[in-house]
């Protein structure tokens, strides 16, 4: 019973401008905040926090240690996220204007260079009750995918950012697909017909997620909890670390639905994106 999560690792720069900038302007930002961001970063984070043992696979560049403590305070096994000294720390340019409207620029950087052999080695020592979280923000997805396969483990894949021929070539290979509903909409239109998984999660922002066993055609449903959002990055990497943690503790669906919707609720009353995901605890006290 193990979490180990293929993913990004970023550091987000975000800017509070009164207007996006537009091609030739250079403008002067109102303010500025540094965080912990990556769809990897935030999946990790919200298993450990969840109470699950959360082993991250990756890369940084040389340097950025604040990042690596702060996801090994939130109770991260950075072990296995290789530093690589060509390369640097991916990252996360955020501009936001007066109505919150964003541009983003991301560099990938050490998340796009992870050495795939060295990935396949370090999920040899995977079991069948462990689990191997993927999304779309590094390389090297179809070869975790296979080796966590092989081993019997479950393989949960956030197909995000979309990417239709990244969703095709990991398919075959993983057991829970999660998406949110424009995600889930490329995918219909993208593979019609049947899709060779065990189950496939949908988050729906203040609409609630469900869940479809796509064996027995059961669906779980599970509605949103209300709050007032300040910030919804980070909501579905909440959600999805924390039904990860949930179902690698032995929780059932309806349980790691109901508790990843109130772990991703918390989220979204916070401003930030990795530093803001609540711990068990915090989400205990909000479903009590
Ligand atoms: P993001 O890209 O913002 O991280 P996402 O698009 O991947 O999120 P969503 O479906 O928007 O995922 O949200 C994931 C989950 O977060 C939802 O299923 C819900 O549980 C929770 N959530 C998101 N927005 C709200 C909200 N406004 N109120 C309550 N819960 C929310």
């Amino acid at each position: 019973m193990a979490i180990w999560n293929l993913g990004s690792i970023n550091i987000d720069h975000v800017y509070r401008l009164d207007s996006l900038p537009r091609p030739g302007e250079t403008l002067a930002s109102r303010g500025y905040a540094e965080g912990l961001g990556g769809k990897g970063a935030n999946q990790s984070v919200a298993a450990a926090r969840a109470g699950a043992t959360t082993h991250h696979l990756g890369a940084m560049g040389p340097g950025d240690d604040w990042v690596r403590d702060r996801l090994a305070q939130a109770g991260v096994d950075m072990g296995q996220v290789a530093r690589l000294d060509d390369q640097a720390t991916g990252h996360a340019i955020i501009l936001l204007d007066a109505d919150a409207e964003n541009a983003i620029v991301i560099h990938p950087g050490a998340n796009r260079a992870i050495d795939e052999a060295a990935l396949t080695d370090a999920l040899s020592a995977l079991s069948p009750s462990d689990t191997l979280l993927i999304q779309n923000e590094t390389n090297g997805q179809v070869a975790a995918a296979q080796a966590a396969q092989a081993r019997g483990a479950r393989v949960i894949y956030s197909a995000a950012p979309f990417d239709l021929e990244a969703v095709r070539a990991v398919l075959p290979h993983v057991s829970i697909l999660a998406m949110n509903e424009g995600e889930a909409q490329q995918l219909f239109a993208g593979i019609p017909g049947d899709l060779p998984v065990q189950g496939l999660l949908i988050t729906r922002g203040a609409h609630g997620a469900e869940y479809r066993d796509l064996a027995t055609g059961q669906v779980h449903s599970q509605s949103s909890f209300r709050v007032t959002p300040v910030d919804t990055t980070g909501a579905g990497d909440t959600f999805a670390g924390y039904f990860a943690a949930a179902l690698d503790g032995g929780a059932d669906v309806p349980a790691a639905l109901r508790l990843a919707s109130g772990a991703a609720a918390v989220k979204v009353t916070r401003a930030g994106a990795g530093d803001a995901i609540p711990t068990r605890a915090e989400v205990d006290a909000f479903l009590a």
